[in-house]
Formats: C-alpha cells, structure tokens, sequence
C-alpha cells in the first residue's frame, strides 16, 4: 500500500462502532441514550452551561468516546434540574442518564450527612 505519509494514531482513534465500556454500562440502564442526534437542544438550555460551557450533548460525546476526565468534570456542573431532558426532541431520558454516569464513576451517593 502507498504510504501518504498519515498515520493513524490507536490511542487518539474515536472509533464510532466500538464505544466505550462507560457508554456501554449507561446504554444498558438507559437505552434511548443511543438516539441522541446531537442537536444540541439540551445544552442551549442547561442552567450551567453559560458559565461552565457544560450540557448534556458534551457528556455523551465524553462518555461515548472514552473521555474519562473530562465527562467527570462536566458531571460535576450537573445541578439535575432535568430541564435538559424536557427539550430533547427524542426523548432522552437526559436525568436518569447523568444519574447511571455518576454511578459508574462512584459519584453518586444519596447518603443524608
Ligand atoms: S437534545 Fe436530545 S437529541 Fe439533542 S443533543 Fe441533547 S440529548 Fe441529543
Ligand atoms: S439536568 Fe444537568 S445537564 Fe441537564 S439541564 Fe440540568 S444542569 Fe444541565
């Protein structure tokens, strides 16, 4: 094969049919996950994302990607308002997505001090 002198990189790879275990474990809890078109509805609502740059279409893209990091920070924004999910035009049950993320990343708890 002719080399063009690209090369392709594994770990910056984002390999749309292998997501990650992360978005894996969420789709199982919540699968209307998988019809987000990425329109962008809920973050030009979200209560934070003026002054966070946050929202929910920045979760899934982290989440499905593998971007481990940078999906905890933006969880962490998350004021569960749920106004997100009252304007995805599919359905999403935005909440209860950002609910199991915190989960699989041991961010939850509902522990009363
Ligand atoms: S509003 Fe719904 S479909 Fe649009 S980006 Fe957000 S989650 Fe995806
Ligand atoms: S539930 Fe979280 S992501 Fe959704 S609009 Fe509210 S603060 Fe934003």
């Amino acid at each position: 094969m002719t080399e063009f002198g690209y090369n392709i990189h594994e770990d910056l790879m984002i390999d749309h049919d292998r997501p990650s275990p992360a978005f894996e474990a969420v789709l199982e809890k919540v699968p209307s996950i998988s019809w987000c078109i990425a329109c962008g509805s809920c973050t030009g609502t979200c209560i934070c994302s003026d002054q966070t740059g946050s929202g929910f279409r920045k979760l899934v893209h982290f989440l499905r990607n593998g971007m481990y990091d940078k999906l905890k920070k933006t969880l962490a924004y998350c004021q569960f308002c749920g106004k997100c999910s009252l304007v995805c035009p599919r359905g999403i049950n935005t909440r209860k997505a950002i609910l199991e993320m915190k989960k699989y990343f041991n961010l939850y708890s509902n522990d009363i001090a």
